[in-house]
């Protein structure tokens, strides 16, 4: 989706259209799960307030306290689960006030709440270690923190349980069964809703899908794997951001003549290079190679040289079509996220997040 508009700034053209249908590829795939969309890091970049007014979902997560107060700010009253809990009593009351379930991956959160005073229950769930070993009780402390909680007056029963796949994006990796298999064994957890799958564990694992699937980034139209072949269109996602920005020069250069910065790119050949509009200073990642693609006029071309932070430089040679104020496509329809992030040696994920304030978001509904 190119859209032409009458300015010379980037954009981040927000297909509403497409989120919709990746929520309906995450309730196909997860048919008897309800669904947390992920709405965290400002709906990955593509605005929270626009996402979430489109999804409809049982519920929304987000990382931080924070997040859920401005989405409760923004008027939305679907339910919030904050999956990094909180660090003092007086956020589990704000917690509360807001309307917020809450994730305890510390013992020390568990005993705040067990101390604390509450007019009003809340909704918990207990975060276990599975074998990420970033967050988490172990499954003894899951085992006696699922007791002493169910006892606990403020505390709605049944409990939550939810724990988070390590290694989902790779299907041949049989980590994602024990850490399937070690939340089951947790005495008491026959008792709880439980919580598993994020994209990767919706798409490539199904004995993920419990009570509650966890999307984030396939909502967003992007696949989750590191494999390659595993890409969006597998899956039938669609790319749900398209970053665009205008083509501000056009110059000719001879054969030997270096390119911007350090003058890394060396014209082999006269050569007409095209100046586009955005850099890393809009989230454009610095450190791509020559050669990663830019489409313009639907037309693949390579970027050349480096990348600055407000424009980057592309070969043009080979569409002499095009004119000062045709839109270059970035990321999104037709060039996927995933390949540019390839090139960048990082994930999409970061690329979607990492597109900075500087870029309007121009949502089309
Ligand atoms: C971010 C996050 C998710 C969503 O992960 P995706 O790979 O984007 O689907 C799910 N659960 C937790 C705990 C997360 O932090």
């Amino acid at each position: 989706m190119i859209h032409t508009i009458n300015n010379f700034n980037p954009i981040a053209i927000i297909n509403h259209a497409a989120l919709r249908h990746n929520l309906d590829i995450v309730k196909k795939f997860a048919p008897n799960s309800r669904i947390w969309a992920v709405v965290k890091a400002n709906a990955y970049g593509h605005g929270v307030e626009e996402v979430t007014r489109t999804l409809a979902t049982e519920g929304f997560a987000v990382a931080r306290l924070e997040e859920a107060k401005n989405l409760r700010r923004a008027g939305n009253l679907t339910p919030i689960l904050i999956m990094g809990g909180v660090y003092s009593a007086n956020d589990i009351i704000t917690a509360v006030d807001l309307n917020c379930e809450l994730v305890i991956h510390t013992q020390e959160q568990a005993q705040m709440l067990l101390r604390i005073n509450l007019t009003r229950s809340i909704k918990i769930w207990i975060k276990v270690n599975t074998g990420m070993n970033r967050l988490g009780l172990t499954l003894e402390q899951a085992a006696y923190w699922i007791t002493t909680l169910a006892k606990c007056q403020h505390v709605q029963s049944p409990l939550g349980l939810i724990t988070h796949l390590a290694n989902a994006d790779d299907l041949a990796d049989n980590l994602t069964n024990l850490q399937c298999q070690r939340l089951r064994t947790i005495p008491g957890s026959e008792t709880c809703i439980i919580s598993i799958g994020n994209s990767a564990g919706i798409l490539g694992w199904q004995q993920t899908n419990a009570d509650w699937v966890r999307p984030g980034i396939m909502l967003y139209g992007i696949s989750p794997f590191n494999d390659a072949s595993a890409t969006n269109k597998k899956y039938s996602l669609k790319p749900v951001m398209t970053l665009q920005a205008p083509l501000i020069a056009i110059h000719h250069c001879q054969s030997g003549d270096a390119i911007g910065y350090g003058g890394s790119y060396v014209c082999s050949r006269p050569t007409t290079v095209g100046v586009i509009g955005i850099g890393y200073g809009d989230g454009y990642p610095r450190h791509v190679p020559t050669g990663t693609p830019v489409l313009i006029n639907g037309e693949r071309i390579p970027l050349i040289g480096r990348v600055s932070m407000d424009m980057l430089t592309v070969d043009l040679t080979n569409v002499p079509t095009a004119r000062i104020g045709d839109q270059a496509v970035l990321w999104g329809d037709n060039l996927p996220a995933e390949e540019i992030a390839t090139a960048a040696n990082t994930i999409a994920y970061q690329l979607v997040t990492g597109v900075t304030s500087r870029v309007q978001r121009l949502h089309v509904r």
